[in-house]
């Protein structure tokens, strides 16, 4: 057993902490903290993370990609801001299904662009009715020739508004069971127009979630990807390393949180002494560290399971589930090491929970993510037989 990261992943580690600190940080404290960047903002960033391979980590090298390993992807994203982090985690995995399902025309039609990050891409399933349950896609698909005419409502569509391309969910019609026969589809913005409006959040408010309108829009065949009702398994492919890399943006916020809770413990003086000497600030110093420490180690594991192609859904639910609650739990305790001063928004603790909170829905809520793990360890499916 091994604990210890390798030379090499230290490096890729350390390089991205400096890529953030040089170009992305720059930008972020450019721009209002509550307000999505500018489209011009996000290609710069876009760029920059393309250049570390971020834009096409699971797409191979032979196909051109950086064909990194998950644990690798998780340790890069484990640095970046995370409203950075999931719209490159948006870009690439909408990069990686499309090469999961697309054939050799498509690849090389879309991919190109997707890896260097001229065009910016996102993938469409929930809608307004449809959420945790994507077999149920209302957006329909209808058959005209050689196009579909795409009708329909995508919701809280991260990247939708500066997006130049989306791979859409959509519904062709019902199976015997009254569930969507899926089809995905490329849709891409300067040939098949749509509507993206930015949605107002509690966290993550540099980033871009929206609403996304599709009327008659027509998208060629040839935008359809992979086999009749492969849909989910695609999906499903991509949100196995997601899962815990998202439960590593949770680390990279309580990180900073414990970073500045250590800080203000040692430099703040109550009753006359250093409230770090205070045996309940130990406490709390404590909880957090044992918090952050093991979200990191069960999503570095979790990362490790896929890397080393064992099944992985039972430990990459846990570890998304388990860091998120914690890091939630471990800011929390980080304000209160703080005082009235983990309240205010110049100590800037209010945004990181904010921040972490909204990591508890997208790739599996709280619950979908526990019936995946009771799924897995009993062998029944609570859900769906
Ligand atoms: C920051 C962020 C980024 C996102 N990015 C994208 C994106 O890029 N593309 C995209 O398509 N979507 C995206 N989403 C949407 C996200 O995938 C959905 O919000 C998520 O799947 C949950 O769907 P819902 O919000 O409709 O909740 P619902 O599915 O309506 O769930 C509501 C509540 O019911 C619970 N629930 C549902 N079913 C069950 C069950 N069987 N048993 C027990 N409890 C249940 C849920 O856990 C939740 O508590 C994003 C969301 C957020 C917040």
């Amino acid at each position: 057993m091994e604990f210890e990261l390798d030379s090499e992943q230290r490096m890729i580690q350390e390089s991205t902490r400096r890529m953030v600190e040089r170009d992305i940080e720059p930008l972020l404290v450019a721009h209002d903290r509550d307000t999505p960047l500018p489209k011009e903002a996000m290609q710069k960033i876009f760029a920059v993370c393309a250049a570390q391979g971020l834009t096409c980590a699971r797409i191979p090298e032979e196909a051109g990609g950086a064909g990194l390993s998950a644990l690798t992807l998780g340790l890069m994203h484990e640095q970046l801001p995370p409203a950075i982090a999931l719209a490159v985690i948006a870009h690439e995995g909408t990069g990686a299904r499309i090469f999961l399902s697309s054939n050799q025309e498509q690849r090389a039609r879309f991919l190109p662009d997707i890896i260097s990050a001229k065009r910016i891409a996102c993938t469409g399933n929930t809608e307004p009715d449809v959420g945790s349950d994507p077999r149920s896609v209302k957006t329909r698909a209808a058959e005209e020739g050689d196009v579909y005419v795409v009708n329909g409502r995508k919701m809280w569509i991260t990247n939708a508004s500066i997006c130049d391309m989306i791979n859409v969910t959509c519904s062709v019609g019902k199976d015997d069971r009254g569930l969507s026969n899926l089809v995905r589809v490329i849709i891409e913005r300067d040939h098949s127009p749509f509507t993206a409006l930015e949605i107002g959040m509690l966290g993550l408010k540099q980033g871009h979630l929206s609403e996304v309108l599709f009327e008659n829009c027509r998208v060629p065949k040839a935008n359809a990807l992979g086999e009749p009702g492969d849909a989910a398994r695609i999906l499903t492919l991509t949100w196995l390393a997601n899962r815990p890399i998202f439960g590593l943006f949770a680390v990279h916020l309580a990180q900073k949180a414990l970073d500045a809770a250590m800080t203000y413990a040692r430099d703040r003086v109550q009753f006359g002494k250093s409230i770090a000497s205070f045996q309940l600030v130990q406490e709390l110093l404590a909880d957090i560290t044992a918090a952050v420490t093991s979200s990191r180690l069960m999503c570095y594991y979790a990362l490790s399971c896929i890397d080393k192609g064992e099944r992985a859904n039972q430990v990459s639910a846990m570890a998304k589930r388990f860091a998120v609650n914690s890091c939630q739990r471990a800011i929390s305790l980080a304000m209160e090491v703080h005082g009235a001063m983990g309240l205010s928004r110049e100590m800037g603790l209010e945004q990181l929970y904010r921040d972490a909170r909204m990591l508890t829905v997208p790739d599996g809520t709280n619950q979908i993510l526990t019936l995946i793990e009771g799924r897995e360890l009993t062998g029944v499916a609570a859900y769906r037989s």
